[in-house]
């Protein structure tokens, strides 16, 4: 039955249990999941913490989901609940900036999706928006200042075109990975006005942003996640 109506889906792209994704048993598994991508890439975003910083991100982040992995329950449905734990464990391993600027926005996007154990396309725009404006109310920070921002923005933008136009979760997500890789390259573009690395000023220009990196690999994660 679930086939035929994905057939359905494919031809006709009418709304799909796809476009209603029900993680009951898998928010868990979408969190290791980050947190393996970020574990895995632990040494490279150290190395880009070194050039413009203080050689910590990855060695940070890492601690951090780690702690995430034995932290949040396995079998806890309540992807909001999740994602607040998420958020907390974040907030008191990580340390630096990005400990309070993660930890916000993960603890943010939890209280939107309280209660919630599935997770529609609108679900997730109003979790990364409210993930924005946590980091937004904490950093001060715009986009344009070589943060995790410069990724995080252009890729929410994407994606609620990408919703609004009709389009699946996974074609937003697609899209809106785009814009966070081409996030990345425009912090090599610029100097840092926000964080560690402003401290460099114009030396920071031609430098990959850490932050924006790990956030890229956080979406990254999330779309194959979904896509399965
Ligand atoms: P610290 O700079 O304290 O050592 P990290 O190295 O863990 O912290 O994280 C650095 C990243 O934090 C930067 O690459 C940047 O993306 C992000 N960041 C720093 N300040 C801000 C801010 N005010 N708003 C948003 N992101 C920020
Ligand atoms: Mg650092």
């Amino acid at each position: 039955m679930i086939v035929c109506y994905n057939i359905l889906y494919k031809v006709l792209n009418i709304p799909n249990w796809e476009d209603k994704l029900h993680m009951s048993t898998r928010i868990y598994d979408c969190l290791k999941a980050i947190g393996d991508k970020i574990i895995e890439n632990k040494d490279f975003l150290t190395d880009l913490d070194r050039e413009i910083g203080d050689a910590d991100h990855g060695v940070n982040m890492a601690r951090g989901f780690q702690s995430v992995i034995e932290k949040v329950s396995q079998d806890d449905p309540d992807i909001g609940a999740c994602l607040k734990k998420t958020g907390m464990t974040l907030l008191s391993t990580v340390g630096g900036a990005s400990g309070p600027l993660y930890g916000t926005a993960y603890m943010e996007a939890g209280k939107v999706l309280m209660g919630k154990d599935s997770l529609s396309a609108e679900d997730l725009k109003l979790a990364l928006e409210a993930a924005i404006a946590g980091i937004q109310k904490r950093g001060k920070a715009e986009k344009g200042e070589k943060t995790m921002l410069d990724s995080l923005i252009p890729a929410y933008d994407v994606y609620s075109e990408k919703i609004a136009s009709g389009a699946s979760i996974v074609d937003a997500l697609d899209a809106a990975c785009v814009a966070a890789n081409e996030g990345i390259e425009y912090t090599k573009t610029i100097a840092a006005t926000k964080g560690r690395a402003s401290y460099l000023g114009d030396r920071s220009i031609g430098h990959q942003d850490p932050g924006a990196t790990s956030l890229t690999y956080t979406l990254e994660t999330i779309r194959d996640f979904i896509k399965g």
